[in-house]
């Protein structure tokens, strides 16, 4: 078998243009408030990126740089500001932060309905209940790609590998809310393969370059590949897509997957929050 490519980059694009459809058709373009603290250079070129996607899709970029020696009272008090201030839709912090900074009580003073990453205790519980509320970036874009490919949620075997707040616990939530039968891996995990060879559906989001083969997938799964890895010899992710390619029905690549997805979720999301101020919110996912 030879795998249909997943165009995680033609999928984010449509997402883009529709996000930037619908912000025209709004009384007042949202507003997006990025912070970056510091100068850690890849940390600088994801928050130039989204700044750039939030200006493209028609939104206010209402970017805020402060120095890496900022002591945690002036970014809460900053974050406080920005939550009470109509005029911002959606905050972002960027992570990670300096280390002598409360990365948990900082996200904290991020307003639930402004937490255009899905990263407060709020939208976490939010995303537990199957309330609405806003979904972290990278999961929400794989359910979108899983979607765009037709894939079967409903009853299906999923399994996700990680469990992170960021990507691995969200991402088996939102599976389930499809009415999918998920299954969690992490590290201490007793013979990964086996497990995985389970599923009609493998999202990948270990962190470790290539640490899924052939022998972990069901001919005929659907495999997602959330893992982003600089190696000597290129970008690659999870899984070894060469590979899995030759068994499995579906699968993202690295890059051009679930990368340019993120960014797109993001967009979405501080659509979603400037629906939810306005109280025109359709539902979230
Ligand atoms: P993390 O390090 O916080 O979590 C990794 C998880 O994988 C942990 O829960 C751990 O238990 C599990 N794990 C580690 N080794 C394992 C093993 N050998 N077998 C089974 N499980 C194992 O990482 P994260 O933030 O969730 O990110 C995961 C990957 O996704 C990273 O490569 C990251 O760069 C990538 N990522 C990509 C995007 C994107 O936009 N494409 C976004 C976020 C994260």
């Amino acid at each position: 078998m030879s795998a249909t490519i997943i165009d995680g980059k033609a999928v984010a694009a449509r997402l883009r243009d529709e996000v930037a459809h619908e912000v025209a058709a709004l009384p007042r373009a949202p507003g997006l408030a990025t912070i970056l603290v510091g100068d850690d250079p890849a940390s600088a070129v994801y928050v130039a990126n989204k700044r750039r996607q939030c200006v493209q899709a028609g939104m206010r970029d209402l970017h805020r740089h402060l120095p890496g020696d900022v002591r945690q009272d002036q970014l809460g008090a900053l974050l406080d500001e920005l939550s009470a201030d109509p005029d911002v839709t959606g905050i972002l912090l960027q992570l990670p932060l300096p280390d002598h900074l409360d990365a948990t009580a900082m996200i904290a003073r991020i307003h639930p309905d402004k937490d255009v990453d899905g990263l407060t205790e709020v939208s976490a519980g939010r995303l537990a209940l199957g309330v609405p509320g806003l979904r972290p970036c990278t999961p929400s874009g794989v359910i979108e790609l899983l979607e765009h490919a037709g894939v079967q949620l409903e009853g299906a075997e999923a399994v996700v590998i990680g469990r992170s707040d960021l990507v691995g616990k969200p991402m088996a939530q939102l599976l389930l809310q499809r009415n999918a039968t998920v299954t969690i891996c992490h590290s201490r995990t007793r013979d990964l393969a086996r497990v995985c060879r389970r599923a009609d559906v493998v999202v990948a989001a270990a962190g470790v370059p290539r640490m899924i083969g052939a022998d972990h997938i069901k001919p005929g799964a659907a495999v997602i590949d959330v893992g982003i890895h600089r190696t000597d010899a290129g970008l690659c992710g999870d899984v070894d897509t060469e590979a899995v390619a030759e068994v499995a029905s579906a699968i993202t690549p690295v890059p051009g997957g679930v990368g340019p997805m993120t960014i797109a979720m993001l967009l979405r999301n501080t659509l979603t929050a400037a629906q939810l101020a306005g109280g025109q919110e359709r539902g979230a996912a």
